[in-house]
């Protein structure tokens, strides 16, 4: 300390960094006015008095200038940059969001300096910037990115793993970038196995923005014309909803299997049969509802028995999130015939799968090919690849079932002080705590529940509504979250519930 040094000099060495550490071994630079004495800490909110005292660092490292200091935080500069160069479709959450510019497991950190809690982001499955994910994509990036005809090593690996976490039927695997383009080809792949062209999709469910999925896609929050505007092969069956749809009881799940049963019967009637009926196993944009017992065995019944196929759209709840079992289907106690991945599948890489039956996707051989640039390369194969190693290595599966577990019944304790709070729904780290203005008539506390949001943001949490009364806050975080992380969350929205919003 004190010390001149001249260009050239060591002035240290670093070590390794220790084993588990999160961060790399790295070194702090900073710059200093002559006389000056910068604090060795300083929170964002400070930057511009440190930034007087504490010049750009880059020269000193030989670097052109600005390289290392951090960009302004302006988040409301930014947002209207955003919004001239954006489609104003191209939604984004909190009409005044904070700045967001990196995360680190189940946190969000933001320009201002603060930490989130980040409740809602289950494509960040094995957690934000995790470093083996980063790792083995940086380095594939600096090997070879090609696409999937080439004859590479990960492609076939990442295949491979994925075919052994299903059934053994469910043994071929396409690979593509999006849960919308795997729910639209497996679309395609029950078309051309079955010749047929006409759908049975549930209502109030969102499967992607391509052509195909947006058809089949009626949750009105995505698409408040969705139910008017759907195409004559899309038949949209009853959603399966015991908490607030038509069938409550327990003959629940044999009751809206019979409007599966009696959209397949109009259909007949009308000279026609299904290719498809497809579902998410745990019904995620309705807010994590669990299907009532026994209806999913009896839809896919029903399909097959009309020479249908049935199509499990895992994009969001599958590969572990559930807890109990690797893909939601499998509490539901059914083998579908084609499964769609995608979000968790590449921690945020573009990386979406479909798999199914040898027989059937061979079928597509009569349409020619298929290709996707992107799908399958070897850079989204070694994100994906990582992403099942962090799942097994960190036991993330078990982590959702056990904080899953603990999270579901402290959100259900808050309806014992709480009257807006209806229901705790969900499984594992798939959950929706449903906010209801009455709890006979379940008036969806809409409004509230946006406001409620809005109100956790300012303590430290990030969290969304979902469902079609936009009343659900939807609780799907990283699946490293911890018990003291999921505490810290209920006892903030029992805060929040208890002195207002
Ligand atoms: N299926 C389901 C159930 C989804 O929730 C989504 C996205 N929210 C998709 C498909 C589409 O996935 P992507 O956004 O990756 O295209």
């Amino acid at each position: 300390e004190g010390a001149a040094v001249a260009a050239g000099d060591v002035v240290g060495r670093i070590a390794e960094a220790p084993a588990g550490a999160l961060l790399p071994a790295h070194l702090h630079v900073q710059a200093a006015v002559p006389g000056a004495d910068p604090p060795p800490l300083a929170t964002p909110a400070e930057a511009a008095g440190w930034r007087a005292l504490s010049p750009d660092p880059s020269p000193l490292l030989g670097l052109a200038p600005g390289t290392l200091v951090a960009p302004e935080d302006d988040p409301e500069a930014l947002l209207a940059r955003r919004d001239a160069v954006l489609a104003s479709v191209q939604e984004r959450y909190y009409a005044r969001g904070p700045r967001i510019e990196r995360g680190l497991g189940h946190h969000l950190h933001a320009l201002d300096g603060r930490v989130y809690l980040d409740v809602v982001n289950n494509v960040a499955a094995v957690g934000h910037s995790h470093p083996r994910v980063a790792e083995a994509v940086g380095r594939q990036l600096r090997l070879l990115n090609t696409n999937s005809r080439f004859n590479y090593r990960l492609i076939v690996e990442y295949a491979e793993r994925l075919a052994a976490l299903l059934p053994p039927a469910l043994d071929t695997v396409f690979l593509v970038s999006t849960g919308s383009e795997a729910v639209d080809l497996a679309l395609r792949v029950a078309r051309i196995a079955t010749g047929r062209r006409d759908v049975l999709a549930v209502r109030s469910a969102y499967h992607g923005w391509t052509g195909a999925t947006d058809e089949i896609s009626t949750s009105i929050v995505d698409n408040p014309r969705a139910l008017e505007t759907r195409p004559p092969w899309v038949h949209v069956v009853d959603s399966p909803n015991a908490y607030r749809g038509a069938h409550r009881g327990p003959d629940a799940g044999a009751r809206y299997a019979d409007d599966v049963r009696a959209t397949l019967e109009r259909l007949a009637a009308s000279g026609g049969a299904p290719a498809a009926y497809l579902a998410e196993p745990l019904y995620g944009n309705a807010g994590g509802v669990e299907l009532p017992a026994g209806y999913l065995a009896e839809a896919y019944r029903l399909v097959r028995a009309a020479g249908g196929l049935a199509i499990a759209d895992e994009v969001q709840v599958g590969l572990g999130r559930t807890g109990e079992a690797v893909w939601a289907f499998e509490r539901e106690g059914v083998e579908p015939d084609v499964v769609t991945i995608a979000k968790a599948a590449g921690n945020g890489v573009a990386l979406g799968a479909v798999i199914t039956r040898r027989e059937l996707a061979d079928r597509f051989r009569d349409e020619g090919s298929f290709f996707s640039s992107v799908g399958g390369s070897p850079v989204s194969c070694a994100a994906g690849i990582a992403v099942l190693d962090v799942l097994r290595d960190e036991g993330l599966q078990e982590n959702a079932r056990v904080v899953g577990a603990h999270l579901k019944a402290r959100l259900a304790a808050l309806g014992d002080r709480h009257p807006l709070v209806g229901a705790a729904h969900g499984v594992g780290l798939y959950l929706g705590l449903e906010l209801v203005r009455d709890r006979e008539t379940l008036e969806p506390a809409r409004e509230e529940t946006l406001a409620i949001c809005d109100r956790l943001l300012e303590l430290g949490i990030v969290v969304q509504p979902t469902s079609d009364g936009y009343n659900v806050l939807k609780i799907k975080p990283p699946m490293c979250l911890t018990q003291a992380s999921a505490d810290y969350f209920v006892d903030a929205l029992d805060h929040v519930l208890t002195t207002g919003w």
